[in-house]
């Protein structure tokens, strides 16, 4: 049963008031909470003004609706009458204003390209742009074929050949260095689906198999050619005629943001206690998704809550903090862990909550802009976390110390209210007694009488004390994640005491 919150959602001190995804934003007047949208388009109210029908609008048409009583705007070939969900915009109305009256389609996808808006705004649509006739030159691409100068030779491609009981489709990447996080497959109801990361790129073969194969696959990687074979196990011993049929983002290679966020269904298998309002849940990959989720960066789960699309960032983390900092093997990628603080209130959370083991929920492929080149040169790891924030400091921390060689220091600072919303701290102070490189720092905001340690939110002061380098000249990166507030407050700190835009790296959707 889905816990529907009380009216009072969200909570004066909630980050849907305050925050979405990771930006700063305005407080939500009472009774204008995701929750109470959802309610309010389930209402049968005729959000449109247009009783229902969809029509052509034009650029004149849709520029005339700029103002806040009357807003449409306009994103990826749909407009939406945004007018009466101005009030329940986390972002605040003026930032929804930005694309009054225009197309706001960049700007939605560089704010939250990940919320679906189709499902939110789904009464809002007022209908198409009307497509303006544009005379093509004869043999020219379409958009997403076309590539940049310097990416046309390097244009990946592929073929695929076949044996009495396999199919193996081969990616010429044409980059060095083609690592299993790069490599992401699924294949599900027949449909294969192979992208392959190139920096800010994504390649992408997509083909509707022209038989069943079997649900595993495997994927072999040449890293130093760049070669991906994707290996599929026919269901029936016949011969192919062809691959299959292309489907439409087929043998393109475009800017990974072009991409819309691809889901599969994974099975939740367990979900462990860490704190008293934090699980570890432990979700099984399907045996036909190759894909592994690189350091530093988040997935997106999906659940429909009320009838609606809902999605929220969660950042992987390990099983645990393996004090001789291997991943296990047996894990062999085939699962993702998720830290997930339950807010009593919370309306993604509080469904996550509810998951049974053995049921299903939508997981994205990565995504996030954190590279672990910004370690692999660093003298001086410093870590800043609050709560949850926590959880990309996990990955960090084991890449950090199994891969990093010239690493002298990693200092975990983190954040807290009480000594028992502390996540891994047992993990943390073992790992601290085992690695005479590791030290952690637990700062609380809310402590009790008896607590001997440092107290206090993030401040000037306790940075400059933390973040010293452990020589002169010492190379350092500083990470920091928590609630935005504290991220932003946090950045500025270390900026004031000198450290440059390239020495930080700040943790956000
Ligand atoms: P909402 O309905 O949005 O909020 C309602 C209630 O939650 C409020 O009443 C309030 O009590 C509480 N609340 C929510 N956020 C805060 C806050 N910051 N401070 C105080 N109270 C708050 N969360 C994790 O637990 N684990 C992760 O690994 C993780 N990774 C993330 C990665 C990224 C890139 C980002 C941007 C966020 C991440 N989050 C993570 C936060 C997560 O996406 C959700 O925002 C969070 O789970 C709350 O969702 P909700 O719908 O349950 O709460
Ligand atoms: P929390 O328990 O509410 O707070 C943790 C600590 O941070 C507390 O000591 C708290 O002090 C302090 N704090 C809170 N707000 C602050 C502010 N404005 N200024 C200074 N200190 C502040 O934290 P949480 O509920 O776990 O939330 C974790 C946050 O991290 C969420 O917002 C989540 O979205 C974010 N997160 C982001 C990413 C990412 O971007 N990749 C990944 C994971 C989590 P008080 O006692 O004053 O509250």
């Amino acid at each position: 049963m889905l816990n529907v919150p009380p009216q009072a959602f969200p909570a004066p001190a909630s980050q849907q008031r305050v925050a979405a995804g990771s930006r700063a934003k305005v407080p939500l007047k009472p009774g204008r909470s995701l929750m109470d949208w959802i309610r309010l388009t389930k209402s049968g109210k005729d959000l449109t003004g247009l009783k229902g029908r969809l029509i052509e609008v034009t650029e004149d048409e849709l520029a005339k609706h700029n103002k806040k009583e009357d807003c449409w705007i306009c994103i990826r070939g749909f407009v939406y009458n945004v007018t009466p969900y101005m009030e329940y915009h986390p972002g605040g109305e003026d930032e929804l204003m930005k694309a009054a009256g225009s197309d706001g389609t960049d700007l939605f996808d560089q704010v939250h390209r990940w919320v679906n808006y189709e499902s939110m705004l789904k009464e809002c649509l007022v209908g198409r742009m009307a497509v303006k006739p544009i005379a093509a030159p004869k043999g020219m691409l379409p958009e997403k074929k076309v590539l940049g100068a310097s990416a046309k030779g390097l244009t990946p491609s592929y073929d695929w050949f076949q044996t009495d009981s396999l199919i193996t489709v081969v990616i010429y990447t044409k980059q060095k260095d083609v690592n299993a996080e790069l490599v992401i497959v699924d294949c599900q109801d027949k449909q294969l689906r192979g992208e392959i990361i190139m920096d800010d790129h994504s390649y992408l073969v997509e083909v509707d198999l022209d038989h069943a194969v079997q649900e595993d696959l495997a994927v072999n990687i040449a890293e130093k050619v760049g070669k991906v074979e994707i290996i599929l196990k026919k269901k029936d011993n016949i011969h192919w005629k062809m691959l299959g049929r292309p489907l439409e983002s087929h043998n393109t290679l475009i800017k990974r943001t072009g991409r819309g966020l691809f889901y599969r269904k994974c099975k939740l298998v367990s979900k462990t206690e860490v704190t008293h309002d934090t699980k570890l849940f432990c979700l099984m990959l399907p045996k036909s998704t190759h894909l592994s989720v690189p350091t530093g960066q988040h997935v997106y789960l999906k659940q429909i809550i009320a009838g609606t699309e809902v999605v929220k960032p969660y950042t992987p983390v390990l099983p645990f903090l393996p004090l001789d900092f291997k991943e296990p093997s047996c894990h062999g990628g085939a699962h993702v862990y998720l830290m997930i603080k339950i807010y009593s209130c919370g309306l993604f959370t509080q469904a996550l909550d509810h998951l049974q083991i053995g049921d299903y929920i939508s997981v994205s492929s990565p995504e996030g802009n954190f590279k672990k080149s910004q370690v692999q040169t660093s003298e001086d790891l410093f870590l800043l976390a609050a709560g949850t924030g926590f959880t990309p400091m996990v990955k960090l921390l084991n890449f950090a110390l199994t891969e990093v060689s010239c690493l002298r220091t990693v200092k975990l600072i983190f954040f807290n209210k009480t000594e028992d919303d502390i996540l891994w701290r047992s993990q943390l102070e073992q790992l601290a007694l085992k690695d005479e490189r590791f030290e952690v720092q637990f700062v609380l905001s809310q402590p009790t009488k008896d607590w001997v340690g440092k107290h206090g939110k993030i401040s000037s002061s306790l940075l400059c004390e933390f973040v010293k380098r452990s020589r002169k000249d010492s190379k350092v990166l500083i990470c920091i994640c928590g609630p935005t507030p504290f991220t932003e407050q946090g950045v500025q700190y270390l900026k004031d005491l000198g450290y440059s835009q390239e020495e930080i790296h700040a943790f956000s959707a």
